[in-house]
């Protein structure tokens, strides 16, 4: 059922406290938490603690939730102190995206130059 926990989600692990991580910030609904191969200074992924394949099926599912999640991206980059100079919210869908986890997840990206377009 959608938003039920995952038994082989990686992610949802991560909510449980199963998979340890550094979590940099938590509400009620979600989790942001440092990328483990950090692809820019500051690399925090942001995820529902529901369980949604990606941020298609997260929005089809729970609005308040991908606002929830889109809320605590900003809030990322604001306490990252990277939001003044700009930063990039990513979510890659689908395997030929670069999807290589299948719990909805936004990339906040800041603390160097990103270039547009993105490979
Ligand atoms: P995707 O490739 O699905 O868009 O993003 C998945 C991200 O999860 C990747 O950037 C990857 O580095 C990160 N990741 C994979 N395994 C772990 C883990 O165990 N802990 C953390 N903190 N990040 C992970
Ligand atoms: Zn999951």
């Amino acid at each position: 059922m959608a938003g039920e926990p995952q038994a082989d989600c990686l992610f949802c692990k991560i909510v449980t406290g199963e998979v340890p991580a550094t979590v940099v910030r938590e509400t009620e609904t979600t989790v942001a938490f440092r990328d483990i191969n950090p692809q820019a200074p500051t690399h925090v992924l942001v995820i529902p603690k529901a369980h949604h394949a990606d941020a298609a099926a997260l929005a089809a599912a729970d609005p308040q939730l991908t606002a929830d999640v889109l809320r605590e991206a900003g809030e990322v980059a604001a306490q990252e102190k990277v939001a003044d100079h700009g930063y990039r919210i990513v979510f890659n869908t689908g395997s030929g995206a670069g999807q290589t986890v299948f719990h909805a997840h936004a990339h906040v990206l800041g603390g160097r130059g990103l270039q547009w377009p993105p490979g």
